[in-house]
């Protein structure tokens, strides 16, 4: 009779398997998900010189007056800062 229900345990817990590679077999793009890198993940930030936008982790940083400027390069910043605003 115990032998009898492991038997069925086992026919049961191969149906499952079964049903799970069909499963599988079904989605193949499952396990493969991509993530679209065309999105921006940074924070984009204005040129104030030559108002460009250009991510914040590339941009250099100026503070002034408590507020922080963003700059493309080093010549900007030079104008900004020669300009005095
Ligand atoms: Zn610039």
């Amino acid at each position: 009779m115990l032998i009898r229900l492991i038997f069925l345990f086992l026919l049961f817990y191969l149906v499952l398997l079964v049903v799970r590679f069909f499963q599988s077999l079904g989605q193949p793009a499952a396990g493969n998900r991509r993530q679209p890198d065309s999105l921006p993940k940074k924070a984009m930030v204005k040129d104030e010189v030559c108002n460009t936008y250009i991510s914040e982790d590339e941009a250099l940083k100026e503070t002034k007056n408590g507020r922080v400027y963003y700059f493309c390069s080093e010549d900007c910043r030079k104008k900004f800062l020669a300009s005095g605003k």
